[in-house]
Parts: structure tokens; C-alpha cells; sequence
């Protein structure tokens, strides 16, 4: 059971009253009982005197007994004790509480110890058993000189009168003490409660502080130490209140710049539970539901990562740095840095920073296969022109017949160079930004007309049929000429190229979502569907074609898709194998 300040207060100070009484009544109790008998003596003293004083004035004639007792009698009946007279031989002479027959046969009081000691020194004190009354006494006995009569009057008491009168008073004092000990203890619990009500309120007060609500106060304002007690605890809730706010606003900033970082990070305490997890990492892993407080391994099913994270917890300097490679939900290379987190020596934490460096890998893996495709593609022509060079040298130079074909071979290969450094200077300046556009409005038609002328021959000799249909009404585009000129010229050929003799290649152009768009459609070898998604990308070319003699640099749909998108526009191709290709661009049209 609790039991309140106040009731503590009340029984404590309860027990210190009752102490107290008890030895204030165990005291009194022994005086009281010898205060009472010495006073009840001391007035049998003076009530015996004054009976001696009587008995000393009044001429006791005849001093008979008859005379003696009714003396007796009477001063009897007015001091309410037992009064014996006795004459200086002991013998009874009168008594207030014996009459006639008895009075008569009363013993002789000569040897009586009180009346030995009167007769000896006037006065004599005796307490002991009366065998005439059968009661214990108390026997005052004085000597009295009357012209009549010389005797000894005694005055007795009953001791149980004594014990009684001092029984009454202990009962009194007992009642007195017992009503001063509730009356303490009364007045005790009131001071206590009126005391302890602001401790209450303050107590009340500060659990409300602890549960985070800082908009009571107490309401104390005295100048005590309650109200002191009191203006601390208001102090100390504005301080709490403040450094809550502090505490608070920083930690909300430091979230907010790692949940908002580009970077994936993760923070985990010294036991390995997720303590924070940015919203960049939820993503890269697909983690859906809250992961703090669950290991990172229970999180995201890469054991590099929990692996990663034991390390780090294991030291406590230094940055652990390790390339992953993410297969779930999507692929990525991420490279982690996980920095131990140190507060007084050991290892509270850790904090992990994940860079997605799959697009840096994806661009040093392009680089890698851009040089090995450059060579490989500088290499044939070089090689052949070598080849036959030296055998011009070697003296085929004097072979007039074979002179020639050497020749031209070796003028072809050096074209085919010339052609291969051209489209890679005219894709290194278009990817490098370096190629200045010059965006004018121009009639579509006019463009596809210059090509047409330029390429008509080609188809001919092929004997390929080309029909271009532009609508006469077809607003003009916002385009570099010579550029759009570059890439109708690559694709036409491309498709006159591509195309057995009979077929036929078409160029059309229509207005599509606002742009207008150009389709360049033959009806050649087509393309398998694996390669469609590839075609556009530097050196591609279909597998099957690898050896044939229609091989060319490819670059030229490259440098299509870069120029196009140049523009703002939009490059697309549809294909069936064996039955021919469509490539589309759009352009922006020019109002
Ligand atoms: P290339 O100089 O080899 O023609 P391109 O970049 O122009 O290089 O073309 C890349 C590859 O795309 C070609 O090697 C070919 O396999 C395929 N291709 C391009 N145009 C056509 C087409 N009209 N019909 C079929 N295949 C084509």
C-alpha cells in the first residue's frame, strides 16, 4: 500500500506525541500518587492540630468518656475521618466511628506506634493495618494538654481513600493526555496535508513534463522553499522545452539532408538494427515498409552489404569501401563507403553511403568498346592498304595489268578510311556538343529533293525503285540543313543498300503530335527483332552482315540519332525481317 507524504508525516509525528505523553504520564503517574498521600498527610497534620486545638480549648466537664466520644463524634462528622481519644494510658476515651459497647471494649491504645511517638515528641505518624477497623491506615496522632484532661487525639485515614483519590486523578491526567494526543495528531494531519498539496501539485506537474507536455506550471508563488521548489521547476521546463526544441530541429535537419541526399544512406546502431534508411536506398533496394529496427540482411538480400556492416561494427576508425553488384529489384553496380560511428571509444553505429556507379561502369565499358572498335575498324582498310602498297613495292608496280587493280583497291580502302575518320570526327563533335548547329526554317521537300538527286543514281544502278511523297501543304521545319541533308543521305542509303534489285524505297512526311516526321521505308532484307533495340548504337551492325560485302562503318545510324536529337526530335525504326525497315525521325516545326 502507498501511503501519502501527509500520513507519513502524521504517523511519524503520532508516534513522537504518543512517546512523549507516555513518559509524561508515566512520570506523573509516580508523583501523583506520592503528591497525593503527602498532601492527604499533611491536612490529617493540620486537621489533627486543629482537633488538638479543641480539644485544648474546651473545658471537657466531666472529662468522662460519654463527654470524650461525642467530642470525638462531632469533630469527626466535620473533617471526615476516623478521631480517637486516648488518655496518657492508652485507654480509648472516645472515637468517632465506636460507640457505647464498643468504645468500651476497645484494646488499650497505649503501645499503638503513633501514640508512642505522641506521647515521646507531642506528634507520631503510623501507617499500618488497624485490627479494629481491618483496613490499612494512616494514623496521625498529636498529645493535648486540657486543664480537664491530658491525652493523645488521633486522626486515621483509610489508605484505599488515598489510592482512590489518586486513582481519580491518573484517570483525569489519562483522559487529558489522550484527548492532547488526538488533538495533535488532528492539527498534525492538517499541517501535513496544507504542506504537502504543493508537493502534490509539483509531482503532478513534473509527470506531465516527463510525458512531454510543457504547458502546465505549478501554480505556487509563495516565498518559501515550496515556492523556490516551485520557480526550479518552471525553469527547468523551459530549459527542457528549449533543449527538446534544439534536439528536435537538429535532428529533423540532419534527417531531412540524408533522407533528401542523392545517395543512398544508411544508418545502423551498435547492434546492426536499421536506425535510418534514406529514401534514395529504399529505392535502389525496393524496400517497401519501414526497415528500422530490422537488420540490414533481413532488408535486402545481399550478404556484401550485412557483410560490410559487421565489419565496420568491428572497428572503430577508418572507411570500408566495397563495389557491389545489385541483381534484385534492378541491376546495379553500387560502391559503398560504411564509416564506423565512435562516442567515447566504441563503436555506437555505422553509416553507410551507397553511390549507384553503374552509369560511370556503363560509360568506361562504352569507352573500352569504342577503342576496340575503332581499331578494329582502322585496322581492315589499313591493313589491305599495306598489303598491297608492298606488294607494288615488292615490284607488282611493273605488273601493268594488276598495277591498276591494286591500285583501286587500295584507293577504295583509303576512301572507306577516310569516310570511317569522317563519321567519327563528325560523332566525337555531335556527342561533344561541339557541332554547331544552325537551326533555321526550311522546306522539308527542298532537302529531300538534294538527296534524292544525289542518291537516284545509286538506286538505279541497283535497279531500285524510289518514290518520295511529301504533301505540298507540309509546314516547314526548324532545322540545320546540311545536318538533316546528312541524315536523309545516311538512311536512304542505308535502305538502297539494304535492298535487292526490284524492291522498292520510299520517303514520305506527315504532321505527328506537332512535329513533323519523316519515314524512310524499304522493302530490303529487314532486321532481326534482337538487333532493332540496338541498331542506333556506334559500330553496330547485324551479324549477318559482318562479312558481307555491304559492310560499313556503323556509324551511320549513330550519327542519325544524335543529330535528330539534336534537333529535339525523335528517332524510331520498325521492322520484319525479310520483308524491309521503316526508320522515322521528327523534326520541330518552325513557327
Ligand atoms: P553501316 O555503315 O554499317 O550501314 P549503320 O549505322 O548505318 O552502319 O547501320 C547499322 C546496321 O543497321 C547495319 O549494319 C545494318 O545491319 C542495319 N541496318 C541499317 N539500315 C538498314 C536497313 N534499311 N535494312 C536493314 N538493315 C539495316
Amino acid at each position: 500500500m502507498r501511503l501519502g507524504i501527509h500520513y507519513k508525516t502524521t504517523i511519524a509525528f503520532g508516534v513522537i506525541v504518543a512517546v512523549i505523553l507516555c513518559a509524561f504520564y508515566a512520570y506523573l503517574w509516580n508523583t501523583l500518587e506520592r503528591h497525593t498521600y503527602q498532601r492527604i498527610e499533611a491536612d490529617l497534620n493540620k486537621e489533627a492540630l486543629l482537633a488538638r486545638a479543641i480539644l485544648e480549648k474546651e473545658p471537657l466537664v466531666p472529662p468522662s468518656t460519654a463527654t470524650l466520644d461525642s467530642i470525638a463524634d462531632d469533630i469527626g462528622r466535620i473533617m471526615h475521618s476516623r478521631i480517637t481519644i486516648i488518655d496518657p494510658q492508652g485507654n480509648v476515651l472516645g472515637d468517632s466511628e465506636l460507640d457505647g459497647e464498643e468504645l468500651l471494649k476497645a484494646e488499650n491504645h497505649l503501645y499503638r506506634p503513633e501514640v508512642q511517638e505522641a506521647l515521646r515528641r507531642d506528634t507520631g505518624e503510623s501507617r499500618r493495618f488497624s485490627t479494629t477497623l481491618r483496613k490499612d491506615m494512616l494514623y496521625i496522632a498529636t498529645r493535648f494538654h486540657n486543664r480537664d484532661l491530658e491525652g493523645v487525639v488521633r486522626l486515621a485515614m483509610p489508605l484505599s481513600e488515598i489510592a482512590l483519590v489518586s486513582q481519580r486523578l491518573k484517570q483525569v491526567l489519562a483522559a487529558a493526555l489522550a484527548l492532547a494526543f488526538f488533538a495533535t495528531l488532528g492539527m498534525s494531519l492538517i499541517v501535513s496535508a496544507v504542506i504537502s498539496r504543493p508537493l502534490k501539485e509539483m509531482s503532478s506537474v513534473a509527470r506531465t513534463i516527463a510525458e512531454g507536455d510543457f504547458s502546465k506550471y505549478p501554480s505556487i508563488t509563495s516565498g518559501d522553499e515550496m515556492g523556490d521548489l516551485a520557480r526550479a521547476l518552471r525553469h527547468m521546463s523551459d530549459q527542457v522545452r528549449l533543449r527538446l526544441q534544439e534536439v528536435v530541429s537538429s535532428r529533423s535537419r540532419l534527417e531531412a539532408v540524408l533522407l533528401s541526399m542523392f545517395d543512398g544512406v544508411m544508418v545502423v546502431d551498435s547492434n546492426g538494427a536499421i536506425i535510418l534508411m534514406n529514401e534514395t536506398l529504399r529505392r535502389l533496394f525496393g524496400v517497401g515498409e519501414d526497415p528500422a529496427g530490422k537488420r540490414p540482411l533481413e532488408v535486402v538480400r545481399n550478404a556484401d552489404i550485412q557483410e560490410v556492416v559487421d565489419r565496420t561494427l568491428g572497428r572503430t576508425r577508418g572507411v570500408e569501401s566495397k563495389e557491389l553488384t545489385l541483381v534484385v529489384p534492378v541491376e546495379k553496380i553500387l560502391l559503398v563507403h560504411a564509416t564506423p560511428v565512435v562516442q567515447d571509444d566504441r563503436t555506437a553505429g555505422a553509416v553507410l553511403v551507397f553511390h549507384d556507379i553503374s552509369e560511370l561502369r556503363r560509360l568506361e565499358k562504352i569507352r573500352q568498346d569504342f577503342v576496340a572498335n575503332v581499331s578494329h575498324e582502322l585496322r581492315t582498310p589499313v591493313s589491305t592498304i599495306k598489303g598491297y602498297a608492298e606488294t607494288l613495292l615488292d615490284g607488282a608496280l611493273e605488273d601493268k595489268e594488276h598495277a591498276g587493280d591494286f591500285l583501286r583497291i587500295i584507293h577504295a580502302d583509303s576512301e572507306k578510311l577516310a569516310k570511317l575518320i569522317d563519321d567519327l570526327l563528325d560523332l566525337s563533335r555531335i556527342e561533344s556538343g561541339r557541332l554547331k548547329l544552325e537551326p533555321r526554317p526550311c522546306a522539308l521537300v527542298r532537302i529531300v529533293d538534294n538527296v534524292v538527286s544525289a542518291l537516284g543514281r545509286q538506286a538505279e544502278d541497283r535497279g531500285i525503285h524510289l518514290v518520295t511523297t511529301i504533301p505540298p501543304d507540309l509546314p516547314d521545319v526548324l532545322a540545320d540543313e546540311d545536318r538533316i541533308a546528312q541524315v536523309l543521305s545516311n538512311l536512304l542509303d542505308n535502305a538502297i543498300k539494304f535492298t535487292e534489285r526490284g524492291g522498292s524505297v520510299s520517303i514520305a512526311a506527315g504532321v505527328t503530335n506537332g512535329y513533323v516526321r519523316v519515314d524512310v521505308h524499304d522493302t530490303g532484307a529487314g532486321i532481326l527483332e534482337k538487333d532493332l533495340p540496338r541498331v542506333f548504337e556506334r559500330f553496330y551492325r547485324a551479324d549477318r552482315l559482318r562479312s558481307s560485302e555491304k559492310i560499313g562503318t556503323g556509324l551511320g545510324l549513330s550519327i542519325v540519332k544524335h543529330i535528330v536529337q539534336a534537333h529535339g526530335g525523335q528517332v524510331s525504326v520498325e521492322s520484319v525481317f525479310g520483308q524491309g525497315s521503316t526508320f522515322s525521325f521528327t523534326l520541330p516545326r518552325a513557327s
